[in-house]
């Protein structure tokens, strides 16, 4: 009897080590009825990465079988993420290419009596799977008919003889069986749908159990990798290719990858999409590939946070901290440093009238990202955060009477004096540069912030249109948990998610690293492609950032690579908007 023999595995490796000449061959077999999320790039990752340790190849395989879900759209994105992750399929495939093929496998599993259409409803069928409780079966009155019979039902469905819902056709498994997917799976379905690829040829459609094993085995799939929820459709699967008498691929389980404060499940994120709580599927909060991308976070980061959970059974949520731990790793070696500020708050230095330019290297640890110049000025801000009138014991940033340092300044500042506008907020902040300049030995910082210079003449301060900074989407690592979270997950969205800033300033730092990313061979053809999510930026004691595609560029700018030098842009047009997105925050330690 199909199915049944215990040394499955073994046997049916030898055999497809015979069909393969040896070769592994995987695939990678989304449905494409939505955005990849961070679940499959351990997918991607087992798939492809079993296959290329092996010297074997990989598929990429869209599992097309239904067509009410299915979109152009996320065959593109589908495709774009897998790329964007590093990986190559070997051939593409659908499993609409074997419509045909997968229905003469139908006819062949009917003719061997394994087969029979049923023209029970879903009632009667879940009630004769034992219902509920999944208690003792009972077999249909269509279980038995004669196979020619089956047969005629079939080319029927097929023929749109009959409307949706009528008949089904069901593979005739064991009954007695203690493994639910042993219980007579359906096969085929009627579904008046137009499918991307098939148009209307076809008004009856594979399930995913039928589908799947067969189409593993018409592409010689030796390893047929799939998550746990999966462990027991490894016997229905062996069934039918035994059914069907056709080259039986081995199935392997790992366990599905989940992280923590979020939601993955393609439904869910439609549902959050369609009730108004996110733009769109690429927001920067989801863990959507795309939306992982746009937020700025390196494939390498992706690839190397899957990779360092490992291929176990278990099924894991993961703290979202530990992707950002490799986040951050990845960053630190190619983000060049930048002083930017929220929310200025300016400060006048008396004593001091001159413009000393600083040269300032992008990366203090590595030189090859060269550097800049910042003006040290007389009139400059820092961020309101790092200011207050009251100091306590545990503050050593600035306040009255008390000195902080300026990142890369010739010397710190102590403020002297605060003052006032008609409407009572602070106008200006006045310090003195602690420059030893007066005899006296200067105090020393125990702090140091960053800042930004004001010097309009050389385009400084750069505003920035908007920074967006991100938090969890749900207050609760585990939104689904009804003890933590009684009102459902919808009620779990953290009002915080997301803050957008629109007073922030740069120093002229991130003009430069932006015109050389548009005019770098290297760049240009990325940025021209609007992937602007690779000019990542870290900004000192803040965190990474990278810029959005809701920034605006104008033409004649994204053209400065054609230009030549003499008549190039030497500061940002105001006709852009540099919108930012924080990938992540630094770690606490360098915060301070
Ligand atoms: P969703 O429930 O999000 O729609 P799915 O399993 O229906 O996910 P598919 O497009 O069918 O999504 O998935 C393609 C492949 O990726 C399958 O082999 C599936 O097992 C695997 N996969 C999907 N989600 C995860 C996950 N969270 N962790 C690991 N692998 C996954
Ligand atoms: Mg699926
Ligand atoms: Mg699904």
């Amino acid at each position: 009897k199909p199915g049944e023999n215990p040394q499955v595995s073994k046997e049916i490796m030898d055999a497809h080590l015979k069909v393969t000449g040896r070769r592994v061959i995987t695939r990678f077999p989304p449905e494409p009825n939505g955005y990849l999320h961070i679940g499959h790039a351990k997918a991607i990752n087992v798939n492809f990465g079993y296959a290329k340790t092996h010297n074997g190849t990989c598929n990429l395989r869209y599992d097309d079988t239904n067509p009410e879900t299915e979109e152009t759209q996320y065959i593109v994105s589908i495709l774009e993420a897998i790329k964007w992750l590093g990986f190559e399929p070997d051939k593409i495939f659908y499993a609409s290419d074997y419509f045909d093929q997968l229905f003469e496998l139908a006819v062949r599993m009917i003719k061997r009596g394994l087969g029979y259409v049923c023209h029970c409803t879903p009632e009667e069928i879940y009630a004769q799977r034992g219902g509920e409780s999944m208690g003792p079966r009972t077999e249909c009155k269509h279980r038995n008919r004669p196979i020619e019979e089956s047969l005629e039902e079939f080319y029927k469905m097929r023929d749109g003889r009959y409307a949706q819902g009528e008949a089904v056709l069901r593979m005739k498994m064991d009954l007695e069986d203690g493994n639910p997917q042993m219980w007579d799976l359906i096969a085929y379905r009627i579904l008046y749908a137009t499918h991307h690829r098939t148009g209307d040829k076809w008004c009856i459609y594979p399930t995913y159990d039928f589908a799947h094993c067969l189409c593993d085995s018409i592409e010689n799939i030796t390893h047929s990798l799939c998550t746990t929820e999966f462990t027991q459709s490894r016997k229905s699967y062996y069934w039918l290719c035994d059914a069907v008498e056709v080259y039986k691929p081995v199935q392997w389980e790992y366990g599905r990858l989940s992280v923590t404060n979020t939601v993955l499940s393609k439904r869910r994120l439609l549902k959050l999409l369609n009730e108004g709580i996110i733009p769109s599927l690429d927001d920067p909060r989801l863990f959507t590939l795309p939306a992982l991308r746009r937020r700025g976070v390196p494939a390498a980061a992706i690839n190397g946070f899957v990779r360092e959970l490992g291929v176990t059974t278990a099924k894991t949520s993961i703290e979202v901290s530990r992707l950002e731990n490799h986040i951050r790793d990845c960053l630190n070696s190619i983000a060049p440093r930048l002083m930017v500020v929220l929310d200025p708050i300016k400060i006048r230095i008396t004593n001091y009238d001159k413009e000393t330019d600083l040269q300032v290297p992008f990366n203090p640890r590595d030189a090859s990202f060269g550097t800049h110049t910042i003006p040290f000025t007389s009139t400059l801000y820092i961020d309101r955060s790092d200011f207050r009138l009251e100091a306590s014991a545990d503050y050593s940033r600035l306040a009255p009477n008390k000195t902080v340092g300026l990142l890369y300044a010739p010397a710190p500042i102590t403020c002297t004096d605060v003052v006032y506008a008609a409407d009572g907020t602070i106008s200006e902040i006045l310090c003195k540069l602690e420059d030893g300049s007066d005899g006296n030995p200067p105090p020393k910082a125990k702090k140091y912030i960053q800042w930004v210079p004001h010097c309009p003449a050389r385009g400084s301060p750069v505003k920035l249109g908007e920074v967006r900074l991100y938090n969890g989407l749900f207050k609760h690592s585990n939104p689904y948990d009804k003890t933590v979270v009684p009102g459902g997950w919808l009620s779990d969205i953290n009002p915080e998610s997301r803050q957008t800033i629109t007073t922030a300033i740069a120093e002229t730092g991130i003009f430069d690293l932006i015109s050389k990313f548009i005019s770098d061979p290297k760049t240009s053809q990325v940025f021209s492609k609007g992937n602007y999510e690779e000019l990542r930026f870290q900004f000192l004691r803040m965190g990474y950032f990278c810029v959005d595609k809701d920034s605006e560029f104008s033409e004649s700018f994204k053209n400065l690579s054609l230009k030549n030098s003499s008549d190039s842009y030497n500061q940002l047009p105001s006709e852009c908007k540099l919108v930012l997105n924080r990938i992540v925050t630094l770690k606490d330690s360098l915060k301070k």
